[in-house]
């Protein structure tokens, strides 16, 4: 069997354009690619690999589980999704909890559980959704809908109805879209895809304000934030600021697919039995590797590690910036870090992103000026600093190239 980048464009659907090199193997933060060559991923399968790749506790989670109980659907229920739960719930404001396997299943949960609550307390007309511009929930219609870009909802027809869009950040926008027809306000409390921008806390707050005035649910969407990436376990922990509703996928299983929506019991009872479901939602092997993945990142030990790494790597990228001046602004939280490129650069993170990958470095962008870092959790010190050295080769590379 000889496998190779040139099979993705025979074999598979062109939605994607992957790089280059194909990863065989990882260990920590270091991925090795079918020749043999060594990475440094500061990507983290896009902030999903929490604690790195092939972690000991969720290989041996997953090892155990796989060994004793896969998959027995939501006709029945099983320990490992009620363990999940209990660990979720006792750890946040939430009292309910729903699984499912992707960060879009988690919003498209949300989202329909908060209109069928309003719809149920006050009639039909209060199904209006709010979202950010420029925000990201995820792929299926309804969530590339909500989501306030239309480069990814464009182009598939009739739209769901109800959905307008306010300035991220901009309490004013907010206040003249919401109004008692206002089923619910989506927010990324930092957006992740289009540039890792934090929300300030006066605007969360205010959100929630407006919401309870207008008797809208308040969705905070944590699938990027989630689970430690920021420091805590979730963003909204850290600005004060409590949801209705929160939704988390991404590093929640630390490589393996799940998604999940908490909530508080008096909003739950709205998804009564029949109402929604997903025949893997709360899979045994799913939940076994998140069981595992929490218990390790809901740890003083592994969030305060988060902090401090997140300071080296602002250092480091300042000296690099000293060395070459392209970045404009440094941002971000915990180990979700974004370095906006100066104007002279705009548009070129892709350059960068492939000098990286020349290097031997896996980051990411997140929109065209912007390279974003969401690396392990539990990245050691020698392989930040390492990456970051491959980081500031990538950049004196990409100089040179432009002459
Ligand atoms: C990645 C992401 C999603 C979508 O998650 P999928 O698992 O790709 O469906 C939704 N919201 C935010 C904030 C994300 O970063």
């Amino acid at each position: 069997m000889s496998l190779s980048r040139s099979d993705f464009d025979q074999y598979m659907v062109p939605n994607y354009a992957p790089a280059a090199f194909v990863p065989v193997r990882g260990a920590g933060s270091r991925v090795w690619d079918q020749e043999g060559r060594e990475y440094i991923d500061l990507a983290g399968g896009i902030a999903v690999n929490a604690l790195g790749h092939c972690h000991p506790v969720l290989v041996k989670a997953l090892t155990e589980q796989g060994n004793t109980l896969w998959h027995v659907s939501n006709v029945f229920t099983n320990e490992p999704a009620l363990a999940l739960a209990e660990q979720l719930v006792d750890a946040t404001f939430a009292e309910r909890a729903f699984f499912c396997n992707s960060g879009a299943e988690a919003n498209e949960a949300a989202l329909k559980l908060a209109r069928r609550a309003a719809i149920e307390l006050h009639g039909e007309r209060k199904h209006k959704v709010l979202s950010a511009y420029n925000s990201f929930h995820g792929r299926t219609f309804f969530t590339v809908c909500v989501g306030g870009q239309p480069k990814y909802s464009d182009g598939f027809g009739p739209r769901p109805a109800g959905i307008e869009h306010f300035d991220y950040n901009d309490l004013d926008s907010l206040a003249a879209l919401i109004d008692d027809d206002t089923a619910a306000v989506i927010i990324e409390p930092i957006q992740g895809e289009s540039g890792v921008l934090p929300a300030s806390r006066e605007f969360l707050l205010g959100a929630r304000q407006l919401c309870d005035k207008h008797g809208a649910y308040l969705i905070f969407d944590e699938v990027q934030t989630g689970m430690g990436r920021t420091g805590h376990l979730y963003a909204y922990m850290e600005y004060g600021v409590v949801p209705d509703i929160l939704t988390s996928a991404k590093s929640l299983g630390g490589g393996f697919p799940i998604g999940a929506m908490l909530t508080t019991s008096a909003l739950a009872k709205y998804l009564a039995v029949g109402t929604h479901g997903t025949t893997y939602g709360g899979n045994p092997l799913a939940c076994a590797v998140a069981s595992a993945a929490v218990a390790t990142i809901n740890t003083p030990e592994v969030l305060g590690g988060v902090l401090r790494q997140h300071d080296r790597v602002i250092a480091g990228l300042e000296a690099i910036n000293a060395r070459h001046g392209v970045f404009a602004e440094m941002r971000g939280r915990g180990l979700l870090i974004g370095a906006e490129l100066k104007a002279e650069y705009a548009g070129q993170a892709r350059e960068i992103l492939a000098q990286a990958a020349l290097q031997g470095l896996m980051v990411l962008m997140a929109g065209p000026n912007v390279i974003r870092l969401a690396p392990s959790l539990v990245v050691t010190d020698a392989d930040m600093d390492e990456g970051l050295a491959r980081l500031d080769r990538a950049v004196a590379a990409f100089l040179a190239a432009r002459g």
